[in-house]
């Protein structure tokens, strides 16, 4: 039995008071440890303020991205080991917005994949294809090749202990979700492809998320698929009343 994850990615919106309003209004009414994970992904200026704001919580705290090494001379970037040192939980990586725009590719994906772990972090890691590949039929190549990398050289206890994103990217941010058949078909797919590499109770065990336009309207059908065990969510989050409308779906 997986434990449903639910992420909610802010992105690049919010102040910080915002942040704070936003995790006293959610902090307490998160479901129990034991049922599932919530988690907010925030921007690198508020972690420090919200980690200390969900002590003693089930509310995690994620951060959006980090470089994969310890230190160095790497101006403008944040080490996995300062995101440990503030006690955050989590680290996306791979998000499709990084992999467009920041030059994110399936080396530093698995770089970080491998940072996370070393320093405690749960990584949550995205992979997903993009209209052009779903409208030409290769979106089982793309997310295999996405998987199988951004998972090489890890041990099966560590690829069990990741949480894999699957994000078509034509559905984020659209308003188009995919239908809960087509998510779970390629959740399932990924599945397969963890089976393949790590064998099968490695694939019982990882949690893999969907996320793309997922919103309270739509998270009941989307959860109840047997290949996904959580959403990671974009613009759905950004309101702590939606955001626990979204966890309703989980507890
Ligand atoms: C995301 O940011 O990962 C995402 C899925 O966004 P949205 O829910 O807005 O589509």
């Amino acid at each position: 039995m997986r434990k449903p994850i639910i992420a909610g990615n802010w992105k690049m919106f919010k102040l910080k008071g915002d942040a704070l309003a936003f995790v006293e209004a959610v902090k307490n009414n998160v479901p129990a440890a034991d049922k599932a994970d919530s988690i907010v992904c925030a921007p690198f200026v508020f972690l420090d303020a919200l980690v200390e704001a969900t002590k003693g919580t089930n509310l995690g705290v994620a951060a959006q991205n980090m470089h994969f090494e310890e230190e160095g001379a790497f101006t403008g970037e944040i080490a996995p080991r300062m995101l440990a040192d503030l006690g955050v939980n989590a680290v996306v990586i791979g998000h499709s917005e990084r992999r467009e725009m920041f030059n994110e590719t399936d080396e530093t994906v698995n770089k970080k994949v491998h940072a996370a772990f070393k320093h405690n972090l749960l990584p949550i890691v995205c992979v997903g294809e993009s209209l052009e590949v779903r409208e030409n039929g290769t979106t089982n190549d793309v997310v295999d090749a996405q998987t199988v990398k951004a998972l090489a050289g890890l041990t099966a206890e560590q690829v069990a202990g990741t949480v894999i994103a699957y994000e078509p990217i034509w559905a984020i941010g659209t308003g188009k979700t995919a239908t809960s058949e087509q998510a779970n078909e390629t959740c399932g797919y990924i599945r397969s492809v963890v089976a393949r590499e790590y064998g099968q109770a490695t694939a019982d065990a990882v949690r893999i998320q969907y996320g793309g336009s997922v919103k309270p309207d739509n998270v009941v059908e989307l959860m109840a698929q047997s290949d996904i065990d959580g959403a990671l969510v974009g613009g759905a989050s950004l309101d702590s009343e939606s955001f626990l409308a979204l966890l309703d779906a989980v507890k």
